[in-house]
């Protein structure tokens, strides 16, 4: 009798590595996460759901993260940094640049290739680095709640965010330790948090009025399926101008109280500012709110007091048109559609800014319904991260297979190439269903031609030059021969994570480019090097002193 060999023990496979959500914001940051079919939205050490994206580089060498970093924005706003989202992917020359540099407390300077860095105390930033520590503290409080590590994330962007935005956050994530194994767009987040698993069979609007940008994206659920059908936006228009009404609402009355000279005080601007957002806030809960502030003037001894009274009748007067402007943007957006605002069955709000009662009443008022906002609107974006992240993190069970949604997004930009006359071919329109790819042929211009240097551009303007150039593709070491007789094929493609890469193969000899080009985030190997290096010594630093703090 032969003794029975004893079977091998059944093995449980490892548990498959988390992927969280992130919703890297402008303002805010958030952090998701699915357990047990249910999302999680991950607090903090101090219960906070929120984080602040801002970065603060204290005196004493420490870096301090999200919240606490927000309380130095008043104490020590040129060494702490913000909104730095709003300079990713633009040249430091550029219009944008410009404005933003005019508008921001702390410095920015000229890097290598024309990329926007920010100097604080004497080193210099690249943006994606300033990205990868607020990254790198929704990573650490999702390792805190979950106990394990955490390397993998979906990080959702705004739909209108071109390949080299991507690609920037994309590395940021890298930065932070983080494999990015999807970059999401912020409206898809949005709609999968609503319609996912609920079998819909609608077209449904995202309504996002963030602190300083509003989007409007339309999408089509259909089970699983969410198409965009469109979308449109104002990277100038949010919570900030309704502070900016109320601020110079304050301000007059200060004035009226206490005559000061503003010009030659700029840093009350600031304070009040501050006063008029916390006012706005509490708008949103209460009809009427009353304040005594003390404020300092060069011109008095003592503060003195600024005694304000403000109604919701005041605000809806001095900020109705602000809110108005975004319909003109939602007109927009249903131009290309083949039906109105209220054929649609839902609208989900998203951004802070959507609190606000009378943003609400407009928009019910413009789409004919009230809007959804049953998940919270700060954290609806985080939450469809999360949901995508799961579906990503199974990627082989049958389940999986059966319930993935599958997201149909366009491309934000249309993508095009330089011809002779400084004119922007498309190749790609704006608005096209991603992932695509485009073919085009180009020839030698000129006999014996060795090389062929082809510029990539994204954006609307038939002019070049008034595109972003996402990056220069040369054909070199071609074939001796007379003037068009080497043609290469160029494959521009887009992914689904809105990601542009190029192939080119030589249409005589078959032969693929050796050096099939990615478009980069417009760094060089050198100087993400660096940026790693910077990197680990202040996420050291952050380790310190702010993760393993407290409020
Ligand atoms: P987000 O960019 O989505 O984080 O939104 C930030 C904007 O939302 C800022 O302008 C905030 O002032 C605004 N916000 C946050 N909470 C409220 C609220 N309760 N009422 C009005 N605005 C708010």
């Amino acid at each position: 009798m032969s003794t029975p060999q004893s079977a091998p023990l059944a093995q449980s496979p490892p548990p498959a590595p988390v992927v969280v959500g992130i919703d890297l914001g402008t303002t805010n940051s958030c952090v998701a996460v699915m357990i047990n079919g249910q999302v999680v939205v991950i607090p903090d050490e101090a219960g906070r759901r929120l984080q602040a994206s801002a970065v603060a580089f204290l005196e004493d060498g420490t870096v301090v993260i999200g919240e606490e970093a927000k309380r130095e924005l008043t104490r020590d706003p040129r060494n702490t940094v913000f909104s730095a989202k709003r300079f990713l992917g633009w040249p430091y020359d550029s219009d944008e640049a410009k404005r933003l540099r005019a508008q921001l407390p702390y410095r920015v300077v000229r890097g290598e290739d024309q990329n926007a860095m920010i100097e604080v105390r004497g080193e210099r930033y690249a943006l994606p680095e300033i990205s990868a520590l607020v990254l790198h503290r929704m990573r650490d409080i999702a390792e805190r709640y979950l106990g394990r590590e955490v390397t993998r994330a979906v990080i959702t962007v705004p739909a209108n965010f071109n390949d080299s935005q991507r690609q920037m956050t994309k590395l940021a994530g890298e930065l932070a330790g983080l494999e990015v194994v999807r970059i999401l767009n912020e409206p898809t987040a949005a709609a999968l948090a609503y319609g996912y698993g609920k079998g819909l069979d609608a077209s449904l609007a995202i309504y996002d009025l963030g602190g300083g940008t509003f989007d409007v994206t339309v999408l089509r659920a259909s089970g699983n399926i969410f198409e965009v059908l469109s979308t449109s936006g104002d990277t100038y228009l949010g919570g900030d101008d309704l502070d900016n009404r109320l601020t110079r609402v304050l301000l007059l009355y200060l004035q009226k109280q206490h005559p000061f000279n503003l010009d030659a005080q700029p840093e009350v601007r600031g304070f009040v500012k501050h006063i008029a957002e916390n006012m706005k806030k509490a708008l949103s809960t209460y009809e009427r709110v009353q304040l005594t502030e003390r404020v300092k003037l060069a011109e008095y001894p003592e503060p003195v007091e600024l005694s304000v009274a403000l109604s919701r009748d005041l605000f809806r007067a001095q900020c109705a048109d602000i809110v108005e402007r975004t319909f003109k943007i939602c007109d927009e957006a249903f131009s290309r559609l083949p039906f109105a605002p209220r054929d649609l069955s839902d609208v989900i709000l998203v951004g802070g800014s959507t609190r606000v009662p009378l943003v609400r009443e407009l928009v019910e008022r413009y789409f004919g319904r009230p809007p959804r906002a049953d998940i919270d609107p700060d954290e609806v974006v985080a939450v469809g991260a999360a949901i995508q992240g799961a579906m990503l993190s199974a990627p082989f069970s049958v389940e999986h297979t059966l319930s993935s949604p599958l997201l149909l997004d366009v491309t934000p930009a249309s993508l095009g190439v330089v011809t002779i006359q400084g004119i922007c071919e498309v190749l790609i329109p704006k608005n096209t269903p991603v992932p695509c790819e485009c073919r085009k042929v180009f020839a030698t211009t000129s006999d014996q031609q060795r090389e062929v240097t082809i510029q990539v551009l994204q954006g609307e303007s038939r002019a070049a030059a008034e595109n972003v150039k996402l990056g220069e593709l040369t054909l070199a070491g071609l074939r001796a021969a007379p003037r068009g007789a080497v043609q290469i094929e160029v494959t521009f493609e887009i992914d689904t994570d809105g990601l542009v890469s190029i192939r080119a193969r030589d249409l005589h000899t078959g032969v693929e480019q050796a050096s099939s080009v990615k478009v980069s985030a417009g760094y060089s190997e050198r100087e993400v090097r660096a940026m790693r290096g910077q990197l680990s010594s202040h996420v050291r630093a952050a380790d310190v002193s702010v993760v393993g703090g407290d409020a």
